[in-house]
């Protein structure tokens, strides 16, 4: 069994986005900017935001947090969007989903320039993934992607399963999956709440991800010998001995599951740093775009 290692990749990666701003910036351009707009505060969002401007200081990215209000209307929302698509000194930015339910999700993402839309939710650049073009891949698929590049993991043919069909991890990562290229050139199951013979279809995976939000559901009889199980799943579980009283877990019972994968990803450590790392690479692409560097 190999470990798909995210905190060793991600930190490969984010010495190479170093080097690249370092040399921009030798150049005479202007560091990379990146905004998060977070609503509201929930812990976990808060949490997420944190640590991707945590990680844009260790590349040499400029980061600012725009913090509002629970209460927000979404007229006012939108107005901020269409300030942030106008700022010159702005390459990309991201609205910290979820968004409390008086906001219509969809029209904010649809607010946003394609241009400077680094979470890829945009139904343009959603668009262009479905067509096979050059796009912002959402960050989660394109932390898996990059995974299994650095580990060379081969996809062609293959029978990938994805447990879990929402708009930014199961359906991207699927439409990525089926696309004549590397990673790619894969035969795509999406399985969900509603599938028949769930065991059956996830004990064919040569590919396995699990990506539903429910702690260690994937247990050692639903995985195929040798499978590779990339586990997105991010589970707070009760656990007295830790400070916080809680722990981090995946949807994958690794425990059980890890001797039998020719390859798996743990939690934490794994696909969520290669997400925040994502997101510096398309701030990275929308820079390069707007200097055509
Ligand atoms: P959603 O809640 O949007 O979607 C969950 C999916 O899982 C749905 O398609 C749902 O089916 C399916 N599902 C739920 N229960 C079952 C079940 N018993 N059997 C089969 N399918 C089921 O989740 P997200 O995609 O946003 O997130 C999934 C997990 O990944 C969460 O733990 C989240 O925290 C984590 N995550 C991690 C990231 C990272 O960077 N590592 C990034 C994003 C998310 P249905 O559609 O039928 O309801």
């Amino acid at each position: 069994m190999i470990l798909l290692d995210g905190k060793k990749i991600s930190a490969e990666i984010k010495n190479e986005i170093k080097k690249d701003v370092d040399s921009y910036i030798k150049k005479g351009y202007r560091q990379p900017h990146l905004v998060a707009i977070l609503v509201g505060n929930d812990p976990a969002s808060t949490f997420y935001v944190k640590s991707k401007m945590k990680s844009c200081a260790q590349v040499g990215f400029k980061s600012t947090n725009l913090n509002f209000e629970s209460n927000i209307s979404e007229e006012r929302l939108l107005e901020e969007i269409k300030k942030l698509n106008n700022d010159e000194k702005v390459d990309g930015f991201i609205v910290q989903l979820p968004l409390p339910e008086h906001i219509n999700v969809n029209k904010v993402l649809a607010a946003i320039d394609p241009e400077k839309d680094i979470d890829g939710f945009h139904p343009f650049n959603l668009g262009r993934l479905i067509l096979g073009m050059d796009t912002f891949v959402p960050a989660t698929p394109l932390g898996i992607l990059e995974m299994m590049k650095r580990y060379n993991i081969d996809t062609k043919g293959k029978d990938v399963v994805i447990l879990g069909r929402s708009n930014i991890v199961g359906k991207p990562l699927a439409i990525s999956l089926v696309q004549k290229q590397y990673p790619g050139n894969a035969t795509v199951t999406i399985v969900h709440s509603k599938t028949e013979n769930l065991n059956v279809k996830l004990r064919n995976a040569d590919i396995l991800v699990a990506a539903i939000g429910m702690p260690g559901f994937v247990k050692e009889n639903m995985v195929k010998e040798d499978a590779v199980v990339i586990d997105v799943g991010i589970n707070r579980v009760e656990d007295k001995t830790k400070k916080s009283g809680y722990r981090i877990v995946g949807d994958v019972d690794f425990e059980n599951v890890a001797s039998k994968c020719s390859f798996i990803s743990p939690v934490p450590g794994g696909v969520g740093l290669m997400t925040v790392v994502s997101l510096l690479l398309n701030t990275l692409k929308a820079y390069k775009n707007r200097y055509g560097i």
